[in-house]
């Protein structure tokens, strides 16, 4: 079966993934007069991932407004549930069968990583509040807590364990000296102040093999943990295997594009967001920025063959960057430039909607 066949002379742009990315291609090309648009995700629901470890650990009720089921979010275009399988020969082929032929590829399939915490992968935003719910249930029955890795994620889920539930024995083991070593020294000293004083068992510079079945953990070190519950925050893995055969991913398994997100040796292909292989941090608001700048340029495709045309290449992000890191509802640690922030100031700013409201109006809900 084929979907997406019109009679117009509107050129087809299939978007492969509805994560930040994604929704920002999908809305901006929405209802132009040259372009119909498709997006294509495995799951039935967009879902706000920085608002997953609060409800993954400790309140899985926010989920009631951090996952979206696809037809509540305004000017998406057409959305087609499914797996991708296969983008050969001008059509996206879906695990199910059906296939969806494309003008124009955007790839915004992001990233997954082990732990389910992270992202959902498939069902409903009903099958994914009720993993959450479960996820909260097992963290309450539980006495003692591991947390593998000490970066964004990982001090994330250690700051909400300790501030919700103060009696679990919680240990974070971390590869580096320092944890959160993406950013400043002073972010990483003020974070390990609050985590020793929540009483969360620090060890760093030390790893444990992803093998290793609980209860009891063993370092490469030697140092031996209990823990009931384990959570896995390591290794963004890009959500590109089924493109293996088409030469386009790097040794880490990200696609190549130029600057202007295309795609090598695809003048019809992007890749926009977590999935490219642009050097910068992965993070949504750049996924964000990313897909609207590629609407941008495909706009510009669809007057001139100019591609692309006066837009500028992507910039890099520069010195000047923010991070704030949530230490449960009412702490949080950060900088915003060089400035370091700390306790209730990024807590006013993230921690106690965790963005919800932001990212919800971004796409055109009410917060
Ligand atoms: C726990 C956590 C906290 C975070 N906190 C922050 C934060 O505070 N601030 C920030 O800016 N960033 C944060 N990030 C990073 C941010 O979430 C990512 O950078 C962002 O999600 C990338 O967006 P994306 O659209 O590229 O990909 P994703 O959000 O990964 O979306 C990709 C979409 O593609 C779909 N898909 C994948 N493969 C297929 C396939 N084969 N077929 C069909 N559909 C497919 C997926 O279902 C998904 O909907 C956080 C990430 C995590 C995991």
């Amino acid at each position: 079966m084929v979907l997406g066949e019109s009679n117009t002379n509107k050129k087809s742009v299939v978007v492969l993934g509805g994560g930040s990315a994604g929704i920002a291609v999908a809305q901006a090309l929405h209802e132009t007069k040259s372009f119909s648009v498709t997006l294509v995700d495995r799951k039935a629901y967009h879902e706000i991932p920085w608002a997953n470890v609060r409800a993954y650990t400790v309140d899985y009720s926010i989920t009631a407004k951090s996952t979206v089921p696809w037809k509540d979010i305004p000017k998406l275009g057409e959305v087609t549930v499914g797996e991708v399988v296969s983008v050969a020969g001008g059509s996206v082929s879906l695990k199910s069968g059906l296939s969806v032929p494309y003008d124009y590829l955007v790839f915004a399939m992001g990233s997954h990583f082990r732990e389910p915490l992270c992202k959902g992968l498939e069902g409903t935003a009903a099958d994914r509040a009720s993993e959450m719910q479960l996820a909260n249930e097992k963290l309450k029955a539980a006495k003692s807590v591991l947390i593998v890795g000490g970066g964004a994620v990982g001090v994330e889920v250690a700051g909400e364990i300790a501030s919700v539930l103060p009696d679990k024995q919680i240990t974070l083991v971390h590869s580096k000296s320092q944890l959160l070593v993406d950013d400043k020294p002073r972010m990483s000293n003020n974070a390990v102040h609050w985590l020793k004083k929540h009483n969360v068992k620090l060890i760093l510079d030390d790893k444990l093999d992803g093998s290793q079945q609980g209860p009891h953990y063993t370092t490469e070190k030697g140092v031996q943990i209990q823990a009931d519950i384990v959570y896995w925050t390591v290794g963004l893995i890009p959500s590109t295997a089924f493109l293996k055969s088409e030469n386009i991913l790097d040794g880490k398994g990200f696609i190549k594009v130029d600057m202007h997100f295309r795609v090598e040796g695809h003048p019809n292909w992007f890749a926009v967001g977590d999935c490219n292989n642009i050097p910068e941090i992965k993070l949504g608001y750049l996924a964000q920025g990313q897909g609207k700048q590629l609407a941008q340029e495909l706009k510009q495709l669809a007057v001139s063959d100019t591609f692309p045309g006066k837009i500028k290449p992507w910039k890099l992000q520069g010195g000047f960057r923010a991070m704030i890191i949530s230490l449960g509802k009412d702490n949080g640690v950060g900088h915003i430039g060089p400035v370091p922030i700390w306790g209730w100031a990024p807590a006013k700013i993230k921690s106690g909607d965790l963005f919800i409201s932001k990212t919800r109006k971004d796409i055109g809900l009410p917060a």
